[in-house]
């Protein structure tokens, strides 16, 4: 079958599933074919598809995202690898980014708690280039992405990646200070109703925070403060309900706290920081 006829096929396969099902089936064909996108469009119409298209459409027609199957997804401007082992990197955690260039120092060291596939810590890296980083997890695998996209933005240098677990006591006893840390911990309540995209493919372990989707904020930021020089800053993801509980949690560990928000209005972001005199 020709690409072109494939495509068309692919696209009734998956209409009743996908709301761009077309453009699934494009991004699709351009992996099977090892290929960009715009490249596919401009010249593969009249090729053969190759025989794993089939397979990927299954695979997506199953719910699966379109980010596992083609392993990689841009964020911020730049292509990330993930893998199941990593959350995909979402629009919202744009927003983070667009709140910790705003808040986090030009220069220093740079902690990122739960680093994933890299693309929070990465993007700050790339965008303030003299900035230093650690990026720890606690999934080896998850690093293991990390490194590779590290190395693929030309960024490894610049950072050194860990596996360490901020619930396991002295996990951070020999890191020093930080000028920014930097975060987007699991947040969502046991029992949530998910998307089943999410639920069923995405790591539970950086999704789920206990019975009210606390438990990371409750355990990461009372160890902060230690971690942190004097004007350091704290920036953290939190999901669109839990500004208010958040900032409790950190003004009671001595923070000044400051929400900040989405395009669509939605708070995003939290930025701690010790108060002034
Ligand atoms: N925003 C993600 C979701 O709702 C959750 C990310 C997280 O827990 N850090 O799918």
């Amino acid at each position: 079958m020709r690409v072109s006829e494939a495509l068309r096929e692919a696209t009734r396969r998956l209409t009743p599933d996908s709301d761009t099902a077309r453009l699934d089936a494009e991004w699709l064909m351009a992996h099977a074919l090892g290929i960009s996108r715009s490249a596919m469009l401009l010249s593969a119409a009249d090729r053969d598809a190759p025989a794993n298209f089939d397979g990927l459409v299954e695979r997506r027609a199953r719910g699966e995202p379109l980010a596992y199957i083609c392993e990689t997804q841009d964020f911020y401007g730049r292509c990330f690898r993930v893998s199941p082992a990593v959350l995909i990197p979402r629009s919202d955690s744009e927003s983070v980014v667009e709140a910790a260039l705003d808040h986090a120092p030009n220069q220093g060291r740079i902690l990122d708690c739960g680093v994933g596939s890299g693309a929070l810590l990465l993007t700050m890296l790339a965008e303030k280039p003299q900035l230093n980083g650690i990026g720890i997890d606690r999934s080896g695998q998850a690093l293991e992405i990390a490194a590779g996209n590290a190395k693929a933005l030309n960024l490894a240098q610049r950072v050194q990646l860990e596996q360490r677990d901020w619930t396991k006591p002295g996990w951070q006893s020999d890191l020093g200070q930080f000028d920014c840390i930097i975060a987007n911990p699991p947040y969502v309540e046991i029992g949530a109703q998910l998307d089943a995209s999410v639920r069923d493919f995405e790591p539970a372990g950086a999704l789920f925070a206990g019975p009210d989707g606390l438990d990371d904020y409750r355990c990461l930021i009372p160890q902060l403060p230690d971690m942190l020089t004097a004007n350091g800053v704290v920036i953290l993801e939190i999901g669109a309900s839990q500004a208010a509980e958040v900032s409790k949690i950190a003004e009671q560990t001595g923070f000044a706290t400051k929400v900040c928000h989405d395009l669509a209005g939605r708070s995003r972001a939290l930025i701690l920081r010790f108060p002034l005199g």
